[in-house]
């Protein structure tokens, strides 16, 4: 699950996110209205999270903009004020919920969960010969064995699956899964893909993930057993 966060206050922004990579969550943050929009215009995400008072153009208008284009990704805006008037401007734009600041992360929490049920519900479970991820509970066994692992490597993992047999390079794993403030030069796909593959080649030999040279890295169907 990818969400878009553009807030301008940092210490909002901040514990946002964390709480969000904690609950499995890949964010991309922007500080401004601007900044939130070309992200919104160019990235696929999950939920949209829209603070209203922004520097640059508005949560509103930010919203409105991209409901113009087309994009019916829901979205949630932050608003400072509990006026009627502030709620009805935002529903007016275009989103779907709003919340009052301060707010607990808890019912922050099942509000998220609530907008992004509906991407869920569709979400089958994903499987990859004898790998299989159960993205509600966020579950992955190979075979009947549980894998337990971290949220990084769960998201990784994930992102692979979804897809299978192509090569996605360290960058693309980069963005999807640590989100667009990320550090290019970091090995950090590397380290936690390691630790990925530790995890599942203890439950098979086999071994899922292949490394392509210079390219990236692959998940691929494993070929079909003869009467299998
Ligand atoms: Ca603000």
């Amino acid at each position: 699950m990818k969400i878009l966060l553009v807030e301008d206050e940092k210490s909002i922004a901040d514990f946002i996110k964390k709480g969000l990579s904690e609950e499995y969550y890949t964010v991309d943050s922007a500080s401004n209205g601007d900044d939130g929009l070309s992200l919104a215009l160019v990235n696929r995400y999950d939920l949209v999270i829209l603070d209203v008072m922004l520097p640059g153009i508005s949560g509103i208008e930010l919203c409105r903009r991209i409901r113009k284009e087309g994009i019916a990704t829901p979205v949630m805006m932050l608003t400072a004020r509990d006026t009627v008037r502030d709620k009805v401007a935002g529903l007016d734009s275009g989103a779907d919920d709003y919340i009052t600041k301060p707010f607990s992360f808890e019912e922050f929490l099942a509000r998220v969960r609530a907008l992004t049920r509906r991407t869920r519900d569709v979400v089958v479970e994903l499987r990859c010969g004898s790998l299989l991820i159960d993205p509600l509970a966020r579950r992955v066994t190979v075979g009947n064995r549980e894998i337990s692992l971290r949220p990084k490597e769960y998201s990784i993992l994930h992102f692979l699956v979804v897809n299978k047999g192509r090569v996605l390079s360290r960058t693309r794993i980069m963005e999807n899964v640590w989100g667009y403030d990320f550090d290019p030069g970091t090995n950090v796909v590397d380290v936690h893909m390691k630790a990925l593959r530790d995890k599942l080649g203890e439950a098979s030999a086999a071994g899922f993930i292949r490394s392509v040279r210079g390219a990236g890295y692959v998940i691929d169907e494993p070929p079909e057993l003869p009467g299998s």
